[in-house]
């Protein structure tokens, strides 16, 4: 833990991202979409800044290790992304959320590559590409089953019937997106698919793509032309029903701002909900709901102090928490030292579960006042 002597001394908590890690859950889970010896594009998913590690870092890290397609969710995230990378066919930035109306412009200026979600997303881009008179790439989405975004089964059979509507349009790709593909064996997945290539039976050519982190382990038939990883680069498990095949790409660790004898009947935190049953020593550290360690672990979480463990208790405040660390080795525990909220010792995936969430919540509602450290780079 050297780096923590680089700490400010005011700082309650410190997010230590691990962007060796991030490159190598890229490069495993590219290699496994690869499994069948056929070649696979592995893109990155960095949309809500790099759910919330820092999509420029993230991203920058991910290009080095052979990454070349990006996904982010809207124009803003897309334009921040476009600054930071190199500009061309080395880093292509594709925008989920699509040509929304008057964004068509600054997309195209921009050079980034729209998710076209409907009909008429479809029109209103080839119409700027006639406008402009050049060809503008795009990624047409096919919806299969989230019916969240994307071309409903009528507009994609309109759609194969009057392919002049793609004129000008740079096909760069078809997409659509699995709803249940964290759970093993769902029938869903099987339909969803079958769907989508009755659909590019009737369309032209282009590179597929259906399958985000939990498809990659599904069936290979899944796999198509290129795979969009999100969550599983982060460290978030993939498989629910496995082991964790990935690396913990963060660690959260909080500050001891206050120890405390107390005696039994003790209550600790707002609305006194928990009352201590034996003699304790409570814990006092600097991070609250405000800071994303949500509300819902108040006496259901625990974090490690000098990897043992120690029962979250009482309420989770704004600012702070509390926790019973009797049993951790009186040296260890002084002002000042940390305790891991999330890491090795805590992964995300089960913090995620004790809140009674996903650990995607937990990433992108990670806090904006932690002490950051980016290692690895
Ligand atoms: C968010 C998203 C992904 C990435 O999903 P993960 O489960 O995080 O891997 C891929 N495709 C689409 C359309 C998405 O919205």
């Amino acid at each position: 833990m050297g780096f923590l002597d680089q700490v400010p001394a005011g700082a309650g908590a410190v997010l230590t991202i691990d962007l060796a890690a991030i490159a190598g859950n890229w490069r495993r889970l590219r290699d496994h979409a690869q499994r069948s010896g056929r070649t696979v594009e592995c893109a990155g998913v960095v949309k809500a800044d790099g759910y919330g590690l820092g999509a420029v870092p993230v991203a920058r890290a991910l290009l080095k290790a052979g990454c070349r397609t990006f996904f982010v969710a809207d124009l803003e995230e897309a334009a921040a992304l476009r600054a930071a990378l190199p500009t061309g066919p080395d880093a292509r930035i594709l925008v989920l959320h699509g040509p929304t109306p008057g964004t068509e412009r600054d997309l195209a200026a921009l050079g980034l590559i729209p998710v076209l979600n409907s009909l008429d997303d479809i029109d209103r881009w080839r119409f700027l590409a006639a406008e402009l008179g050049r060809e503008l790439p795009a990624v047409i989405h096919i919806d299969t089953g989230m019916n969240r975004l994307g071309l409903d089964d009528g507009d994609a059979r309109r759609l194969a019937g009057d392919t002049a509507r793609l004129s000008g349009i740079a096909l760069t790709g078809w997409m659509s997106h699995l709803a249940s593909a964290d759970v093993a064996g769902d029938g869903l997945n099987a339909e969803q698919d079958a769907r989508f290539r009755a659909h590019l039976a009737r369309l032209p050519a282009a590179p597929v793509s259906l399958a985000a982190s939990s498809g990659i382990f599904r069936e290979a038939s899944l796999l198509h032309n290129m795979v969009r990883p999100g969550a599983a680069l982060y460290g978030v498990n993939p498989t629910p029903e496995a082991p964790n095949p990935m690396s913990p790409a963060l660690r959260l660790l909080g500050r001891v701002l206050q120890i405390r004898d107390v005696p039994a009947g003790t209550t600790v935190g707002y609305g006194a909900t928990y009352r201590t049953a034996a003699p304790a020593r409570l814990a006092t550290i600097a991070v609250g709901y405000a800071d994303g360690y949500f509300r819902a672990l108040g006496s259901s979480g625990h974090v490690t102090i000098a990897g043992v463990r120690a029962p979250v208790v009482g309420r989770i405040s704004m600012d702070l928490l509390s926790v019973d660390a009797s049993d951790v080795p009186p040296a260890a525990l002084v002002p000042g030292v940390f305790a891991e909220l999330i890491g090795p010792d805590r992964p995300l995936d089960d913090v995620a579960a004790d809140a009674g969430t996903i650990g995607y919540e937990i990433l992108t509602g990670l806090g904006r006042r932690f002490y950051r450290v980016y290692q690895g780079a």
